[in-house]
């Protein structure tokens, strides 16, 4: 047995040298194929290494594992990865609260029944059952199943407030009241239940990949309470160092919001107020619309171009046309940057895997704050399918929903073209101000065929 720790720990030193190349483009992909040879290991040594195991079932497990895994990993595209995390996520804390219910039900009641081991799988039940609820909540807000404004009614945080003692009594019953403690752990997976529903259904669209951050961080914690439940190394390493990621990821991201976690989880923002959509719901917009061919003409004037990539450029694929155009402009003696914005798309780190993806050169992205002092100096801002990430309400527009949340400051710059293609607003469900700027110009049309109508009309000038 002992030799199976030895085996954990390596599993542990790769997981940790996977989660430190992660951060960086260049060397997540090596990063995360040495996570999962950690994962290998972790996996063969547990299964060789404790006896009595039906390998029959678990070979079955494993096959419909792989299959579904790998069918999702193959299908989902890039824009539906947040929605595949989340269910990836409710999975996990389901198994977790399912491992730990498996031992209740065979050590209850016997006298390996210690107060530790019923406190551990209270904790594991209890945040497995939430985690699996609240991801599944998150992956119908993102896929449109369910509204994906915050759901709210009067009364609603009283009632959180009063399931979650419920939630503390059944606890409780469970590890100190043996005579009724079937009736009680029932009790809190119910409520666990419904308290993943009621935290997860207040939260705003925008706020989504927070929640799904934490419920990531949740599914980890869960793991590692299952861990303790059955005193396995491994179970505590993984689920802890999953847990601190989704930590530090959430961190992260309400940083780039510039809200708390507090508010991300109990602000109910993005929740349609009236008056609330800033300036540009009330104002007629003064809009500028021009063909590719004038939008070349201003792009052979300029200098100094900073691309602003979002969303739309992932819808249309457009990475490598927006590559051959940042490419030719280069060829004629511009610069080219680009600007990315921590939440643009609709995962983290979304615009560094699509440009990786068309091998524009890393040194050429620039992040937020590195970026924003360069667009008082630059001549054409090329918005290309972003939205709210270049909303300048956010800057100044206290009943913006997405007032606080730092944004890149394109306006700043010469001229501002924007290509999406008609005045729907992004994800935060909002209208955009800068589209009625002075200096902006819309292109209007999908952002792959307008970048190649760009290129041709660039080359015939
Ligand atoms: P937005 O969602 O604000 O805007 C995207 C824009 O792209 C839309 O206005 C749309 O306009 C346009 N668009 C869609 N398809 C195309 C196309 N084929 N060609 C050209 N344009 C197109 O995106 P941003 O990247 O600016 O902001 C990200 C938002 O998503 C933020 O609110 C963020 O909080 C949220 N989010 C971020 C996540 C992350 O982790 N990065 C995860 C989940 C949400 P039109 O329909 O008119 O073309």
């Amino acid at each position: 047995m002992g030799y199976i720790n030895l085996f954990y720990v390596l599993a542990a030193v790769c997981f940790i040298f996977g989660l430190k190349k992660l951060g960086h483009p260049k060397t997540a992909r090596n990063g995360n194929m040495i996570a999962s040879v950690g994962m290998l290991i972790a996996i063969v040594a547990t299964l060789v290494g404790f006896g009595g195991i039906d390998f029959k079932l678990i070979a079955v497990g494993m096959i419909i594992g792989a299959i579904v895994g790998a069918t999702f990993a193959i299908k989902v595209k890039m824009t539906g990865m947040p929605q595949m995390v989340a269910i990836f996520n409710g999975f996990g804390g389901g198994a977790s609260a399912l491992v730990a219910a498996a031992e209740f039900y065979t050590k209850a009641g016997t006298v390996e029944s210690s107060t530790f081991l019923l406190s551990t799988i209270v904790l594991s039940v209890l945040i497995g059952t939430l985690t699996f609820t609240g991801s599944f909540i998150a992956f119908g807000k993102l896929q449109g199943f369910i509204s994906g404004q915050p759901i709210v009614f009067p009364g609603q945080k009283i009632l959180n407030a009063l399931i979650a003692l419920v939630m503390i009594a059944f606890a409780v019953g469970v590890v100190l009241v043996p005579a009724n403690m079937m009736w009680y752990f029932i009790g809190l997976v119910v409520v666990a239940a419904l308290i993943g529903v009621t935290l997860v259904i207040p939260i705003g669209g925008a706020d989504m990949p927070v929640v799904i951050s934490l419920l990531n961080s949740y599914s980890g914690v869960a793991a590692a309470a299952t861990g303790f439940v059955l005193l396995n190394n491994g179970l505590i390493i993984s689920g802890a160092l999953v847990g601190a990621s989704g930590l530090i990821l959430t961190n992260i991201m309400c940083k780039g919001m510039n809200r708390s976690l507090a508010n991300v989880i109990f602000g109910a923002v993005g929740l349609e107020q009236e008056g609330a959509s800033g300036d540009a719901a009330g104002k007629q917009m003064n809009i500028k619309s021009y063909s590719t061919e004038e939008a070349a003409m201003i792009f052979d004037a300029a200098e100094k171009v900073i691309i602003v990539p979002g969303y739309g450029l992932a819808v249309a694929q457009a990475q490598h046309a927006v590559r051959e155009v940042a490419e030719y402009l280069e060829g004629k003696g511009k610069t080219v940057l680009y600007a990315i914005h921590p939440v643009a798309g609709r995962m983290p780190g979304h615009m560094n895997v699509l440009l990786a993806e068309a091998n524009v050169p890393y040194e050429h992205l620039k992040d937020l704050d590195e970026i924003n002092p360069e667009f008082e100096t630059c001549d054409v801002a090329l918005v290309l399918g972003a939205n709210d990430v270049v909303n300048p309400a956010a800057r100044h527009d206290t009943t913006s929903p997405i007032y606080g949340m730092p944004i890149l400051d394109v306006d700043k710059s010469r001229t501002v073209i924007i290509n999406k293609r008609t005045m729907n607003p992004g994800f935060a469900g909002i209208q955009n101000e800068l589209f009625g700027f002075d200096n902006s110009i819309m292109v209007f049309g999908d952002a792959k065929s307008m970048l190649t109508d760009l290129l041709k009309d660039l080359k015939e000038l």
